[in-house]
């Protein structure tokens, strides 16, 4: 269908009652300006589709979207203002080259010739140095979001003292050089280094002790190109997806355990719409899980991940954390949970670091102790000691 028309099947039902900003969480990070807002996409996407609009500085309005759909649940017309943002970015994307947003144009570009956001394909399988898989299994495990969580946080904290025309002037300038992107790999933040890789550690061997037996690609498995998906290059996006499934056909993989919500999401349900054929059965770590566990003394709160209870993805995690503690949802849960605002982390960091700060105060309201389900979430909630990755808490527990 015309990118245009699908856009405006969907904008022209709203009846803009604005039911939709009391749940968007990017509306008060945004300082209340309302294109940081879930009608204010709407009604902006409406105008720029039926005006061809080129003027591009309305782009932020939907590249700050954090594609979490929980505008949609309350909507009463069903307008998905994380839709109409998703097909947005690619129209933005369909747009003079000078127009588009050179950070989102860098990482697009690195993911092409490397298969990484960072060009640290290598990098990223570092942590498994030293533990065995399961070689001849067609079963792999992948992801490449508690890998990456260091290296965005400390570009981040650098960012920071930087004004963010110099960024996209740099980001030009690296786009025109892309080898020179892998220096990314000597900033990072060592201590969530050695946290994601313990907590990477730990998902093997819960899977290990419940008797899974999967492989691990290694330096060799491509990133799955959740980004170019995200911002908009359906195109790319399309092209790369096929070049992933057709490595992994080669490899005769038939099952990927997949060890974060954005990777699932992304290998389950939008791969099948781009790659004919695509036949990998995709399950979440947690589903595997087989175990006996002691029980945590202290009640919980559960930081659930937008990318699956707002995508109707289905997920064990919480039963096995509602068998060993007090569980004490926060107000917005289940089908109404809250984006922790991390995948502003790249373009809009300020956002991201505002939602974040909202979702951790909400939290803290039912529980000290968090559990989170998402690396992403992990690292954007993780303000104090109290905060747990499910498989760093789960571990803890685990019967030997
Ligand atoms: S809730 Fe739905 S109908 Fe109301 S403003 Fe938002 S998108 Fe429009
Ligand atoms: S998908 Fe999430 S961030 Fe985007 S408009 Fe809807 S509620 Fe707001």
């Amino acid at each position: 269908m015309n990118l245009i028309k699908s856009i405006t099947d969907i904008t022209e039902k709203c009846i803009s009652c604005g039911f939709c900003e009391s749940v968007c969480p990017t509306l008060v990070p945004g300082d209340n300006n309302s294109v940081f807002g879930a009608r204010g996409r709407v009604i902006l996407a409406d105008f720029a589709v039926k005006n061809n609009s080129d003027d591009l500085e309305l782009a932020d309005s939907f590249y700050s979207c954090l594609d979490c759909y929980a505008c949609v649940n309350v909507c009463p017309a069903g307008v998905n203002a994380g839709v109409v943002s998703e097909l947005m970015k690619e129209f933005i994307v369909s747009k003079e080259q000078d127009k588009k947003n050179p950070i989102a144009e860098l990482i697009k570009t690195a993911i092409m010739e490397y298969e990484n956001p960072l060009g640290l394909k290598k990098e990223s399988a570092s942590w498994a140095s030293g533990i065995e898989f399961n070689e001849s299994s067609t079963y792999i495990l992948t992801g490449h979001m508690y890998q990456m969580m260091p290296y965005t946080r400390e570009i981040n904290k650098i960012r920071k003292y930087i004004d963010e025309n110099i960024i996209k002037n740099m980001a030009i300038a690296l786009k025109k050089h892309i080898s020179l992107i892998k220096f990314a790999g000597h900033f990072y933040d060592k201590s969530l280094k050695e946290k994601m890789e313990n907590d990477l550690r730990n998902i093997i061997f819960l899977l290990k002790k419940s008797g899974v037996k999967f492989g691990y690609l290694g330096s060799e498995e491509p990133y799955p190109g959740m980004f170019l998906y995200d911002l908009g290059y359906i195109e790319e996006f399309r092209e790369y997806a096929k070049r992933v499934y057709g490595y992994m056909a080669e490899k005769r993989i038939k099952k990927i355990i997949a060890i974060d919500p954005h990777t699932y999401d992304l290998l389950k349900n939008i791969y099948p719409k781009y790659v004919s054929g695509y036949n990998i059965d995709v399950i979440y770590y947690t589903d595997l899980l087989d175990l006996k566990y002691n029980k945590f003394e202290q009640s919980i709160t559960v930081q659930e991940p937008c990318h699956m209870l707002l995508h109707d993805n289905n997920f064990n995690a919480m039963n096995i954390l509602n068998s060993v503690a007090e569980v004490k949802l926060p107000s917005r849960n289940g089908k109404f949970t809250m984006c922790c605002g991390g995948p502003d982390e790249l373009l809009f960091p300020e956002i991201a670091k505002k939602a974040s700060k909202q979702r951790y105060m909400d939290l803290k309201k039912s529980a000290d102790n968090i559990v989170t389900i998402c690396p992403l979430c992990y690292n954007n909630l993780a303000y104090d000691k109290n905060v747990h990755d499910f498989s760093e808490f789960v571990v803890k527990l685990a019967k030997k």
